[in-house]
């Protein structure tokens, strides 16, 4: 704790003289609020016209408290759509639900291309991921920082919410195609992890955008040019898309403490 002001300073400060220079005033700030002893003393020597409006405020802040309605509680569904979603995600995974559909529906008519659902499945829960927790995506987002489930808890739980959405689109679209499930799947999971590692050095939007515009680049239009599959979707990948998923989400729960910080960069 800092030194006590002494009590002209407190009695200036109560005041509100202007000659008390700005240091001055957040020291005595600071210090106001650590110590019982100097709020006494400042109460004490509040002007009587001060004290007069202060009463007041409270009268009137008691009548209305008194008069409010009872706070509602809330429902599980409320917790449900504030902690673990938030509406922004929604355009986000109709759009992710339309491209996989799109996507389907081109690899049932254009015979002789590689399964386009394969090859864009590992993407599907990034743009969904990208704006699971980002402060422009989310319009509490400054209440939610504040809050301890801010950070990596938000992010986890919305992700997870992204997830319960594009596995299931995945796999009814998958279903239609006769593609491997896993191939499916594991590729998903192993970028969302990929994402959540990455976003905690360079923030997950970006992360997320690279990771879609690398593998756009390096894979997708490769195999659309070749007309096939490349290895890495192939069925002997499975055991390491698996590896890579366990291996990714490990080394992004080792590096949580990226996401502690109130604004990880983004
Ligand atoms: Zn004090």
């Amino acid at each position: 704790m800092t030194t006590h002001p002494s009590l002209t300073q407190i009695d200036r400060y109560a005041a509100g003289d202007p000659g008390l220079d700005e240091p001055s005033v957040w020291a005595i700030e600071v210090h106001l609020e650590d110590c019982a002893d100097c709020r006494a003393r400042l109460a004490g020597s509040s002007p009587v016209e001060s004290r007069a409006v202060l009463d007041q405020v409270a009268a009137v802040l008691d009548r209305q408290i008194a008069a409010a309605p009872p706070v509602g509680r809330s429902r599980p569904w409320s917790v449900l759509r504030h902690r673990w979603f938030v509406g922004t995600l929604f355009p986000w995974l109709a759009m992710t639900a339309m491209v996989l559909g799109c996507a389907a529906v081109l690899g049932a008519l254009w015979v002789g291309v590689p399964s386009l659902v394969l090859l864009i499945a590992p993407l599907a829960p990034l743009p969904g991921v990208a704006v699971a927790w980002h402060r422009r995506a989310d319009p509490a987002w400054e209440l939610i920082a504040t809050t301890p489930a801010a950070g990596l808890t938000t992010l986890l739980r919305r992700t997870a919410a992204v997830l319960a959405f594009v596995i299931p689109a995945l796999a009814l679209v998958g279903a239609g195609t006769g593609v491997s499930m896993a191939l499916l799947l594991l590729p998903c999971l192993a970028f969302t992890a990929a994402t959540l590692l990455l976003g905690t050095l360079v923030g997950v939007r970006r992360a997320a955008i690279g990771l879609v515009v690398v593998w756009t680049l390096a894979v997708v239009t490769p195999s659309l040019v070749a007309a096939r599959l490349p290895v890495l979707l192939s069925a002997q990948s499975a055991r390491s898309w698996a590896l890579a998923t366990v291996f990714l989400t490990l080394l992004a729960f080792l590096r949580v403490d990226g996401f502690r910080r109130l604004s990880h960069p983004e």
